[in-house]
């Protein structure tokens, strides 16, 4: 066994979260990093904040693996009085790569959306959005719970099988609704209301829900069978489920691959919101 270099990881990442599954729009990949390097150990976490980038110099980390990614716009310039230029001159300086998958992570089987659904004890969830025809990879999953259930106890089960945060699980429509049918989508999810209805999910379980798409929605449904209700969770809690399983796809292709490199969960929690009245 020997640690890999950035280009080995990057390579395995990209056996797990392939490229070609993001969305046009996205930034995925290598932000930060010298493929040549040594990495003995990568800090795992959901955004590149300030923070976990002081954390892995701390830590002495050689590499970061985020969700989101640093640098989704374009930037003109990496001035290190720029909030991305600050990241990325801190990173070079202190000998760390910043790697980032994110819709790629998304649609992969085994990625957000599905580890957010088999917290529902769905294993077998198809996608809402599939990417190409007969995959089983794309945004968002849909499946059936294996008893139709109260939407009150869906969420009261979210609030409990995620972490806490300050925002909460919350109710759009009607909490003693019974559903059976559930779609999911970690992250921002309220561009997908057409796909949802299209699945005949009875339940919609996403982040960030914002008024408008969600006061629509609602009406939308109530103009037909009066599905899907809406469950809103914490964006953070939504994906940072995901990086536990992640962590244990890593070690496995690392070691398949006969590299051994230390695989750390960022202790920083990059939920913006801290408190509630
Ligand atoms: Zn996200």
């Amino acid at each position: 066994m020997r640690y890999p270099k950035v280009s080995e990881c990057v390579d395995v990442f990209e056996a797990l979260w392939p490229t070609a599954l993001a969305e046009s729009w996205d930034s995925v990949g290598l932000a930060v990093g010298d493929p040549d390097a040594e990495v003995r150990s990568i800090l795992l976490a959901l955004d590149p904040m300030d923070a976990v980038i002081a954390e892995a110099v701390v830590l002495g980390s050689d590499l970061v693996f985020n969700h989101h990614p640093l640098m989704l716009k374009p930037v003109k310039s990496v001035n290190a009085a720029t909030l991305k230029g600050g990241a990325v001159h801190t990173l070079i300086s202190n000998d760390i790569a910043l790697f980032n998958a994110h819709t790629n992570a998304d649609s992969a089987r085994g990625g957000v959306s599905d580890v957010l659904i088999s917290l529902l004890g769905i294993d077998d969830a198809q996608p809402l959005v599939p990417h190409g025809e007969g995959l089983t990879t794309g945004i968002g999953r849909v499946g059936d719970l294996a008893t139709p259930t109260p939407v009150r106890d869906i969420a009261r089960s979210l609030s409990n099988s995620l972490p806490r945060t300050t925002t909460g699980v919350r109710i759009a429509g009607d909490p003693a609704a019974t559903v059976t049918r559930v779609a999911v989508c970690g992250g921002a999810g309220d561009s997908l209301f057409n796909e949802v209805r299209a699945s005949g999910a009875e339940v919609y379980i996403t982040a960030d829900l914002r008024h408008h798409p969600a006061t629509e929605a609602r009406d939308t449904a109530n103009r037909q069978e009066g599905r899907p209700q809406l469950i809103d969770v914490s964006h953070w809690a939504s994906e940072t489920v995901w990086l536990t399983a992640a962590a244990q796809q890593l070690e496995t292709e690392f070691a398949d691959r006969g590299l051994t490199v230390a695989l750390q969960h960022s202790a920083v929690n990059t939920d913006p919101w801290v408190e509630r009245y």
